[in-house]
């Protein structure tokens, strides 16, 4: 298993928080995007993120669901946060706005999408927001680069019935 520490730049250098003693909860989250300059997107969507302990390899995916469109870029983050939940996808959502997101189609294309995945502890089910994420399961393209920063959550066989086609590029 590879982790990608995220400490390139001040910014998620000065949040790095590695290790059990570190404050907040373990939490995963899901970054992709299908258009524009999508590394770009991906990067600076990470660096928006508090706390980030790892970030997966990059994964190049098929689009599962939705209407026809390109291939998206991957990535899954670790962070250790003691954000609520609500606070965490009103960030999910500024960040996705930096990346000027416009939501024309539902599951249609898009510069970023940060979606929480699982939060150490939480489970929620209400009409903004439901964790852990109701379709991650399913996902290789969040499946995947979870495994790389989680396998004590994903196994390989969780991995292998996963919907959809990925391919690790290596890093973000
Ligand atoms: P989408 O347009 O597919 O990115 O859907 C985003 C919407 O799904 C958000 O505005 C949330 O209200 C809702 N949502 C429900 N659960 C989650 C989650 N675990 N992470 C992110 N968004 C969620």
């Amino acid at each position: 298993m590879t982790l990608h520490s995220a400490d390139r730049n001040d910014s998620t250098a000065g949040k790095r928080a590695v290790g059990d003693d570190a404050g907040g909860r373990r939490v995963f989250m899901s970054l992709g995007s299908n258009m524009g300059d999508r590394r770009t997107h991906l990067r600076q969507g990470v660096e928006m993120l508090p706390g980030v302990v790892a970030v997966s390899p990059l994964y190049e995916t098929d689009p599962v669901g939705g209407p026809s469109q390109e291939a998206f870029l991957n990535v899954a983050v670790e962070l250790r946060t003691d954000l609520e939940p609500t606070r965490l996808l009103g960030l999910c959502h500024r960040i996705e706005s930096a990346a000027e997101r416009v939501r024309e189609q539902r599951w249609g294309p898009r510069t970023l999408d940060v979606d929480i995945i699982w939060m150490e502890g939480i489970e929620l089910d209400t009409d903004r927001l439901t964790i852990p994420h109701p379709r991650w399961t399913q996902r290789r393209f969040v499946l995947a680069p979870m495994r790389d920063l989680a396998p004590d959550l994903v196994s390989e066989s969780d991995v292998r019935f996963g919907e959809g086609t990925v391919q690790r590029l290596g890093e973000l």
